[in-house]
C-alpha cells in the first residue's frame, strides 16, 4: 500500500514536471487562454516544496494534501488555483486519517479529487478542461480497481487514461474557461489544464513503484 512518503514524493515529483513543462503549458495556454497556465502552477508548486519540511514526522497523506491545498489556494490564482486547490483538499478529505493507502483508497482520493474540480467549476466531460483528463483517469482507476490491480497499477491506469484524455481535447471546442470565448478558434489545440493534470498523475505513478 502507499503512505505519506508516497504523497510526498508525488508532490516532490509534482514539483519537478511542472517546472519541467513550464514553458510548454505557458505555451499551450498561449494558444487558447492567457499564457500563464505554467507559471500560475510552477509558482504554486515550487512555493509547497519549503512547506512540506514544517510537516510532523508523523505526518498523515491527508496532512500533506491539506499543506497541498492551502499553498496552491493562496499562490496559484486564475481559474486553476481555486480549483487545484479544492481536489487537493477533497482528496484528503477522502483518506481522512488513513495511514496506508490501499488500491480503494487511492480510486477514492482520484474521485473525491474530480468531484471536489466539477463542485467548483461545473465543467462536464467533453468542455475541453482539466476535467477531461480527470473524468477517464477516474474512469480507468475504478475498472483497474475492480480487476484487483494494485494501487501503482492503479494509478498507471489513471495516469494512462489522463494522458490520452488531454490529448482528447484537441479537437474540441471550450465550453468553460478563458477559452470558451474562442468558439471554433480552440479547435486544434490541448487544453492547458488537462495537460496539467495528465502530468501530475504521471507524477503520482512514477513515485509509486
Ligand atoms: P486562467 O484561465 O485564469 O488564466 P490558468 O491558465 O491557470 O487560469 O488555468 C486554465 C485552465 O483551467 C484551463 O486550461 C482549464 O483546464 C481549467 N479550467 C478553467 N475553467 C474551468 C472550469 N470551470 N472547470 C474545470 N477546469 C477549468
Ligand atoms: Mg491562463
Ligand atoms: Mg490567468
Amino acid at each position: 500500500s502507499l503512505n505519506t512518503d508516497w504523497v510526498l514524493n508525488w508532490v516532490r515529483a509534482s514539483a519537478a514536471v511542472i517546472a519541467e513543462n513550464r514553458v510548454e503549458l505557458i505555451r499551450l495556454d498561449r494558444e487558447i487562454g492567457d499564457g500563464d497556465h505554467g507559471e500560475n502552477m510552477d509558482r504554486g508548486f515550487s512555493a509547497v516544496l519549503p512547506k512540506l519540511d514544517d510537516l510532523a514526522d508523523d505526518a498523515l497523506p491527508a496532512d500533506v494534501l491539506k499543506l497541498v491545498a492551502t499553498t496552491l489556494i493562496s499562490t496559484v490564482g486564475g481559474a486553476s488555483g481555486p480549483l487545484y486547490g479544492t481536489a487537493y483538499l477533497k482528496a484528503a478529505g477522502a483518506v481522512a486519517d488513513l495511514g496506508e493507502l490501499d488500491g480503494a483508497a487511492v480510486t477514492g482520493l482520484l474521485r473525491a479529487a474530480r468531484d471536489g474540480i466539477v463542485l467548483r467549476g461545473k465543467a462536464e466531460t467533453g468542455d475541453k478542461t482539466m476535467i477531461d483528463a480527470w473524468s477517464p483517469a477516474v474512469d480507468a482507476a475504478d475498472a483497474a480497481l475492480a480487476g484487483g490491480s494494485s494501487p501503482a497499477q492503479i494509478l498507471q491506469a489513471a495516469a494512462d487514461a489522463a494522458a490520452a484524455g488531454a490529448e482528447a481535447t484537441e479537437p474540441l471546442v471550450a465550453r468553460k474557461g478563458r477559452a470558451s470565448y474562442l468558439g471554433e478558434r480552440a479547435i486544434g489545440h490541448r487544453d492547458p489544464g488537462a495537460q496539467s493534470t495528465s502530468l501530475l498523475l504521471r507524477a503520482a505513478a512514477d513515485v509509486a513503484g
